[in-house]
This record gives C-alpha cells, structure tokens and sequence, in this order.
C-alpha cells in the first residue's frame, strides 16, 4: 500500500462543454465515479480525454456542465483549492528541474498548504518513502529514471491528501520496462481506496484494476460500464471498432 487514503471523496461530471474557438472538444461529457472506485478513460486520440482532465481540476474552465466533488459543486470554488483536493498526474511528469527531488514535493506543500519548512519536509519523507524513493530526495529529477520521476509526481500529489487523483496517460512517455513499476503503484493506490480518474492506454491496467471503463468519441462517453462487460460486450460500434484495433 503506498499511502494511506484518508479522505477519497466522490466526483462527478455532467453535462462538460468545452471549446476551443470553433473546435468543441466536450460535448457534454458525463462521468460518475463513486467515492473509492477508478474509472479508466479510453478512446482515441483526439477525443477529448486531457481536455476532460483538465477541465475536471479547471485548468480549463468548463463552457457549460457541473463537477461535484463530495457530492458539492466546485465550479464556483477557487480554483487553487480545487487543485489541493484534486491532484493530477502528467504524461511527462512536470517535475522542477533544477529543484531537489524533495523541494519538487515541499514546495507545493508549502505555497498552497502554508506548511513549514520542516513540515512540508517530514510530510514529503513519508510519501517518498511509500513510493520507495526516500533514498533519492535529494538527487535531481534529470538523475532518475522515468519511473521514478513518475513515482515522485505521484507522490508529490499524494502528499497534499488530494480526495481524487487524475492520470493523464501517467506511464505513455515511460520506457517499456519502467511501465509495469508505475502501473503497479497505481493500482496499488486503487486498492488503498483512492478515488482516481484514469486515462489510459493500457488495456490490461485497465480491466484488471477498473471499478468502470469509459469510452470516450468526439468529445463525449460514447459507452460505460463494468470492465468485463465493455471489453467482451461492447454495444456501441464505435468502441467495438476502437477494441478491435487496441487488444
Ligand atoms: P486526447 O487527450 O483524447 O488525445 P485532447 O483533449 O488532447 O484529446 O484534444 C482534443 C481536441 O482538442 C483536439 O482536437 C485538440 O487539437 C484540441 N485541443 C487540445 N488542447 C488544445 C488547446 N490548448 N488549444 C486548442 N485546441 C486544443
Ligand atoms: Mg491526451
């Protein structure tokens, strides 16, 4: 277990609208994960899967639609403290560069919790110590692999006791043997009751760890269900296509 989950709240999506100029990337997405559970987002690219991350933790502000987190609306909520209850996770990890592997963890601790430095520190430890990296805090993130880089931006999000996590195709930019340590953790953080919000390629990941899987198109959830239901029986033609040419 990674980390101790100790406030993993509800989310839900309904009605995202999103554009870009002309472009409507959501078109009314809806996407409903209880308290707890992970849902897995798949579809091709450009259907609108990061826009929908990003729209959740409003880097994006949504055109239309509600996001409730806890059962209570955050659209009107300020948007930095959206971010400390939702934490999210890149393709290319984000991490500081020239900044420690621990200052990468304290300093969000510090700029948007207020704790101390000795605070922001301790808290940092332990969670560099649940992804199994204490050894590195002081090393440069260019001085790791890409999976450790990936478990220090994880943990660096676990370290503000987000209530959901959001992955944006988290283990995409990673060397094939580097993949599974990354996924594993994941999964690891489902099990420990995260509520997590997955978009991925990775079909395996994804019908062996998913409470539900959604399958995103042109900007909406074409199809959801139960991972055994949406990869054996899919209903629509869309994702019936989208699997033959996946698994
Ligand atoms: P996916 O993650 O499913 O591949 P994206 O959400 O990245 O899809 O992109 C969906 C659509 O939105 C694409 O047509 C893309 O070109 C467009 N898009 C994404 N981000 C921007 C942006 N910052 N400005 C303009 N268009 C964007
Ligand atoms: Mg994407």
């Amino acid at each position: 277990m990674p980390t101790i989950v100790e406030s993993a709240a509800s989310l839900e999506l309904t009605g995202i609208e999103l554009a870009f100029g002309n472009n409507k990337v959501l078109r009314g997405v809806d996407l409903a994960v209880p308290a707890g559970s992970t849902a897995c987002v798949i579809g091709p690219s450009g259907s609108g899967k990061s826009t929908l991350l990003r729209a959740t933790n409003r880097l994006l502000e949504p055109a239309a639609g509600d996001i409730r987190l806890g059962g209570e609306s955050v659209l009107k909520s300020n948007p930095d403290e959206l971010r400390r209850r939702i934490g999210m996770v890149f393709q290319h990890f984000n991490l500081f560069p020239h900044k420690t592997v621990l200052e990468n963890i304290t300093l969000p601790l510090r700029k948007i919790k207020g704790l101390t430095k000795e605070g922001a520190a301790d808290a940092a430890l332990v969670q560099l110590e649940l992804v199994g990296l204490k050894e590195k805090a002081s090393a440069r993130p260019g001085n790791l692999s890409g999976g450790q880089q990936q478990r220090v931006a994880i943990a660096r999000a676990l370290a503000m006791k987000p209530e959901v996590m959001l992955f944006d195709e988290a283990t995409s930019a990673l060397d094939p043997e580097l993949v599974k340590g990354v996924l594993g953790l994941m999964a690891d953080l489902a099990g420990a009751g995260m509520t997590m919000v997955v978009v991925t390629h990775e079909m395996g990941f994804a019908q062996q760890v998913a409470d539900q899987v959604a399958f995103m198109d042109r900007g909406v959830v074409v199809e959801a269900g139960a991972p055994e239901k949406l990869f054996s029986a899919a209903e629509s033609p869309r994702l019936r296509q989208f699997l033959s040419q996946v698994l």
